[in-house]
């Protein structure tokens, strides 16, 4: 049981990789928050929870990009289980893709607004009582798109770079009050971002969806994507003791397509 007795909060938890990260973290022994904007999806994984791990969940409505809306998400896990995180997953993202020439105002700004500055609000309400108690993780769910560049994804791109910035500077800045920081930057993972890529890729190119996840998959030498859970593995590392000397990483999980 490696996160007995933490708490952890884990933004865009309704789905994809944030679900996988509380299942692990719940089958450690942590007590679990999952939020996200669709209520639904964020109660079935918190009933995921109890009926697997006969373990405390909550359920958290939340739009990370809106602040009040991030304030309410921890009043809510502070009631429920007495205080803030001891562990904050900033995972809540999305992905778009235009050419920079028709990437609008709205496009930039809602990636920014959810990708980085969700991301910043999280940290910076968490962050207060992980100094105050010696101890705290924070992991942000960056991409190898926060290493490199590729066409028609400079807004969310961008984000993701941000993203690393701030994973760097928190890190250094929290390093002596026995709190880490780092970033995860996975490749293409099966979840319905990626199903929504194949997607976007049919429709612009009329490639079949065959076609489109073989475009993806030749992305990684390993020709195959991530699942939920190696990424979960890795968050599980980094919550956990074992990873105290792990601090300011952006740590790729992508088969080697990003060798940096
Ligand atoms: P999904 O689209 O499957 O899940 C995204 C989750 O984020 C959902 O729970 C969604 O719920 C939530 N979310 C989105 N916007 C907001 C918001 N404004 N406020 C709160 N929650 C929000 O994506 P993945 O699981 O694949 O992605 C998770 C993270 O991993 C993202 O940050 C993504 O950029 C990153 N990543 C994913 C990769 C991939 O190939 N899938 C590769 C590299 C990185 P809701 O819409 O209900 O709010």
């Amino acid at each position: 049981m490696k996160l007995k007795k933490r708490i952890a909060l884990i933004t865009g938890g309704g789905r994809g990789i944030g679900r996988a990260i509380a299942l692990a973290f719940a089958g450690e022994g942590a007590q679990v928050a999952v939020a996200a904007r669709t209520l639904d999806q964020v109660e079935q994984v918190s009933r995921e929870i109890v009926s697997q791990f006969q373990t405390d969940a909550l359920a958290v409505v939340c739009d990370v990009s809106d602040v009040g809306s991030v304030g309410r998400m921890f009043a809510s896990v502070r009631e429920r289980f007495g205080r803030g995180p001891d562990i904050m997953v900033n995972n809540a993202g999305i992905a778009e893709s235009a050419p920079i020439a028709r990437t609008d105002d709205d496009f930039w700004n809602r990636h920014l607004a959810i990708n980085l500055s969700g991301s910043f609000y999280c940290t910076r309400a968490a962050l207060p009582e992980m100094i105050e108690r010696g101890w705290g993780r924070i992991i942000n769910m960056a991409s190898i798109a926060g290493k490199t560049g590729a066409p028609y994804i400079s807004a969310y791109s961008a984000s993701k770079h941000g993203l690393i910035g701030l994973t760097r500077s928190s890190a250094v800045e929290v390093a002596a009050k026995g709190i880490t920081v780092n970033a995860i930057c996975p490749g293409y993972v099966d979840t319905d971002m990626t199903t929504r890529g194949v997607e976007n890729i049919t429709k612009k190119t009329g490639r079949s969806a065959d076609e489109a996840m073989a475009s993806i998959l030749k992305m990684s030498p390993q020709n195959r994507l991530i699942t939920s859970e190696e990424v979960a593995s890795l968050a599980l590392l980094l919550a956990s003791e074992d990873g105290r000397g792990i601090n300011g990483q952006a740590i790729s999980v992508d088969g080697g397509t990003v060798l940096s």
